[in-house]
């Protein structure tokens, strides 16, 4: 094979499940040198240890992050279990406490492999009126001490921002592990890392990659011994996220900043269409006064926006009214807004709440908005087309 650089600008993708050693003394000190303190190493070993077009997509985030560094998974739930995982001893682990109005995968998991299956002391910590009180926090830390405190910066599908900064000062005070989802807020709106978390977790299959098209997590740092504890758990678990996916994702994930600052934008626009038209009974979305959590969310993000989701209920006499509303509306803009259980899309998508979160959301009328970095005249113009159609 003719060797030669080649005078590109990109990574290119590199798919070797193994790569070549040379000789037997070179083996051994790569291997011996596999578990050092280094996120790029200077010779490839196996491409489920470490891959040299990951590792590019990994720079990727770490600036927008950043953070010292990055190591990409599979999907969003590989990086949740990577996270809490590399602080998992035993029978020493625990008390664990997860705040609770977190993404519905994550509260599976945490019943069905943490607790049921690991047979780890898990705690939740509730919202009182649909806000996260910080003197009940203390009060359960007080209580509790948790090892590890787990929490997403806006929750879903009733955008509640917790005061994240509170939260890690606390947790700080009583020694315990912060880990913060922050797939909702993105690095543009808050970088958990710089306030003092340990670890920040992302579903990059929503905004990072923000095309609909790539399944995929990441999981961010500064600890370097951290950052050793997540690639040996990475790699055996088999958790690394495939050469050609980590490609695509360092192409899309440079327009990241344009698209979450349109989607931002647009969602804001859809708030105000939507708080002045008659068929709608109630707003979520934190940039609001009214919501719950404005102030938490003014306090963590500034004035650098409110995030691109937004969720809101049709009005009606009774439930069944409501839902036919909901029911209207989405057959009225199903041309241009389609039902996608995802978010971050390119295209505005939405997701009936009651179809998906059940009992906990009984409400027929609502409906969560993912918005996306159409044009912001012609969002508007399908969704006031959808709502004149119900009324
Ligand atoms: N975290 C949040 C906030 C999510 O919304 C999701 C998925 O919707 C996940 C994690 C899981 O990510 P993935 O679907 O990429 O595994």
């Amino acid at each position: 094979m003719k060797k030669r650089p080649i005078n590109s600008s990109r990574m290119p993708v590199y798919r070797d499940a193994g790569f070549e050693l040379y000789d037997a003394e070179t083996t051994k000190n790569t291997f011996a040198r596999e578990t050092e303190n280094e996120h790029e190493p200077d010779l490839y070993i196996y491409s489920r240890y470490r891959n040299p077009t990951v590792i590019a997509a990994e720079e990727e985030i770490m600036n927008l992050e950043e953070c010292r560094w990055a190591l990409l998974t599979e999907s969003g739930m590989s990086a949740i279990d990577t996270a809490v995982s590399v602080f998992q001893r035993a029978s020493s682990t625990g008390p664990w406490l997860f705040f609770s109005e977190i993404y519905g995968g994550t509260i599976s998991f945490i019943e069905s492999v943490l607790r049921d299956r690991r047979g780890i002391d898990v705690h939740t910590f509730n919202p009182s009126e649909d806000r996260y009180d910080p003197l009940e926090f203390e009060a359960k830390m007080e209580a509790l001490r948790p090892k590890l405190v787990y929490i997403e910066a806006i929750s879903n599908p009733m955008l509640i921002v917790t005061d994240a900064e509170h939260v890690i000062r606390i947790a700080r005070k009583y020694g315990s592990i912060v880990i913060v989802d922050n797939t909702f807020a993105t690095p543009i709106l808050w970088k958990p890392l710089e306030t003092g978390a340990d670890l920040v977790i992302h579903s990059v299959t929503k905004y990072l990659s923000g095309h609909g098209n790539i399944t995929a997590g990441v999981v961010c740092g500064n600890d370097p011994e951290i950052m050793r504890s997540v690639i040996e758990y990475r790699k055996f678990t088999g958790h690394l996220l495939s050469p050609d996916e980590a490609y695509r994702l360092s192409t899309q994930i440079r327009t990241f900043e344009l698209r979450f600052r349109r989607q931002c934008t647009n969602a804001r626009e859809l708030c105000t269409l939507l708080n002045g038209h008659p068929a709608i009974n109630k707003i979520w979305y934190p940039g609001l006064a009214g919501h719950p959590t404005h102030a938490e969310a003014v306090k963590l993000f500034g004035d650098r926006g409110f995030g691109g989701m937004v969720t809101f209920d049709f009005g009606g006499n009774d439930d069944p009214e409501k839902k036919n509303h909901r029911d209207k509306f989405i057959s009225a803009v199903s041309e241009k807004i389609k039902l996608i259980p995802s978010l971050g899309d390119p295209k505005t998508i939405l997701m009936p709440v009651e179809s998906v979160w059940g009992a906990k959301y009984p409400k027929p009328g609502m409906i969560r908005m993912s918005a996306g970095f159409e044009e912001t005249d012609d969002i508007l113009k399908t969704v006031r087309e959808g709502l004149n159609s119900v009324i």
